[in-house]
C-alpha cells in the first residue's frame, strides 16, 4: 500500500502518477492535515511526503511503515533518526531541481536589482522614466558585475549558483565544511564565514537545515556583514532568526532580502517579515518548474523501484 500524503505540491495537475500506481496500490491525496496523517499512513506500507511532517510520534503510531520517500531534496520534514530506530528505509531526492533553484536565485536577484515588475507597472500606469512622469531613482538599478557573491553551503545548488554568479562577472566566496579545493578558480575561492560575512555584497544561503545551522543568520552574524547586503534565501527559513532580519532591514544593515523560504510555512499573517522594507518573499517555489517535477517523479519512481527489489 502506497500513500502520496501531499501530491498536489508535486503535481499541481500537470503530471501523472501512473509509473508509481504500477508499483503498488496508490492513494494520492492532494494535502494532508497533521490531523489526518495518521489514519491515512497507519496500514501503508511506503508513504510519499514533500511537506508533510512525519515526527517520531507520528512513524510511532505507523508500524507497517517500511519505506518513507521524501518528494524533495531537504529532508527535515521526516525525523530520520526515529524512522532508523523503526527500520524505516528514508530516501530524499537530490538532484532533480539544482538549476531550478539555482536559476531562481538570479530572478530574486535581478528583482532587487531591477525591479522590473514595477517599471512595467509604471508603464501600464501611462508612465515613462525619462518624460519624468516617475523617479527611477526610486527604485536604483544594481550593477551585479565584480560584486561578490558570498555563498553558505557549496554544494550542487551553490555550485550551480556560482556559475551564473560568475557568469554575471561577480566574484564567488563559497563556505562549505567539506571543501573541494578542486572547484576553487581565479574567480571563486573558498572562505570562512567571517570573511564572507565582511566581504559580501550579496549572501546566498544554500546549506542544509540542522541544528547547526539552524539561526546561523541572526544579530550578530548579520552585524557583521557588509552594510547594504543583500541576502536571499532559496534553502530553508529557519537558517535565518526573522525578527532579526526584519530589524537589519529596518535600519538600512540590510539592503534587501529575498527568501522563497520561511521559518513557518505557509508564513504567519504576523510575521515581521511581512512589514519589512525591501524584503520580497515567495512561496517556496524554486523547484517547481514543470521539468523539475518531471525529474523529481521519476526519481521517486526509481528510487521505490530499487527499494522494492531489495
Ligand atoms: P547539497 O547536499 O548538494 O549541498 C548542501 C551543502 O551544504 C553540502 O556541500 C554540505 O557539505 C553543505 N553543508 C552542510 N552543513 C553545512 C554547514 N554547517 N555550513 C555550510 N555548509 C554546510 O544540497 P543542494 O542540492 O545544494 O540543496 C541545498 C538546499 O537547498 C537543500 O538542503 C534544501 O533545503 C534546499 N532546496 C530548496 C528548494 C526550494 O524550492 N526552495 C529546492 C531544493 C532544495
Amino acid at each position: 500500500k502506497i500513500v502520496v500524503l501531499d501530491g498536489y505540491t508535486l503535481n499541481p495537475g500537470d503530471l501523472s502518477w501512473t509509473e508509481l500506481e504500477k508499483l503498488g496500490e496508490c492513494t494520492c491525496y492532494d494535502r494532508t492535515p497533521p490531523e489526518n496523517i495518521v489514519e491515512r499512513i497507519s496500514d501503508a506500507a511506503i508513504a510519499f511526503t514533500n511537506k508533510t511532517p512525519l515526527t517520531r510520534d507520528i512513524l510511532q503510531q505507523c508500524p507497517a511503515l517500511r519505506y518513507v520517500g521524501v518528494l524533495a531534496t531537504g529532508y527535515n520534514v521526516v525525523d530520520v533518526a526515529a524512522a532508523k530506530e523503526q527500520g524505516i528505509i528514508v530516501t530524499n531526492i537530490p538532484t532533480y531541481g539544482t538549476s531550478a533553484v539555482a536559476q531562481y536565485v538570479f530572478a530574486l536577484l535581478l528583482e532587487i536589482c531591477h525591479h522590473v515588475g514595477a517599471h512595467y507597472e509604471a508603464v501600464q500606469a501611462g508612465e515613462w522614466a525619462q518624460r519624468g512622469d516617475f523617479s527611477f531613482w526610486n527604485y536604483p538599478l544594481i550593477e551585479l558585475k565584480d560584486k561578490t557573491m558570498g555563498i553558505i553551503g557549496f554544494g550542487r545548488i551553490g555550485q550551480v549558483t556560482a556559475q551564473i554568479a560568475n557568469a554575471f562577472g561577480m566574484k564567488v566566496l563559497a563556505y562549505d565544511n567539506y571543501r573541494k579545493k578542486e572547484l576553487e578558480t581565479d574567480v571563486l575561492r573558498y572562505a570562512e564565514l567571517d570573511e564572507i560575512y565582511a566581504c559580501a555584497d550579496v549572501i546566498s544561503l544554500h546549506c542544509p537545515l540542522f541544528d547547526s545551522t539552524r539561526g546561523m543568520i541572526n544579530k550578530a552574524s548579520l552585524a557583521k556583514m557588509k552594510p547594504g547586503v543583500i541576502i536571499i534565501n532559496t534553502s530553508r527559513g529557519p537558517l535565518i532568526v526573522e525578527e532579526d532580519l526584519a530589524e537589519a532591514l529596518a535600519n538600512g544593515q540590510v539592503f534587501a532580502a529575498a527568501l522563497d523560504v520561511v521559518a513557518t510555512e505557509p508564513i504567519e499573517a504576523d510575521s515581521p517579515l511581512l512589514s519589512a522594507p525591501n524584503c520580497i518573499i515567495t512561496p517556496h517555489i524554486a523547484w517547481a518548474p514543470k521539468e523539475s517535477r518531471e525529474r523529481l517523479l521519476g526519481i521517486a519512481v526509481d528510487n521505490l523501484s530499487a527499494f522494492l527489489a531489495g
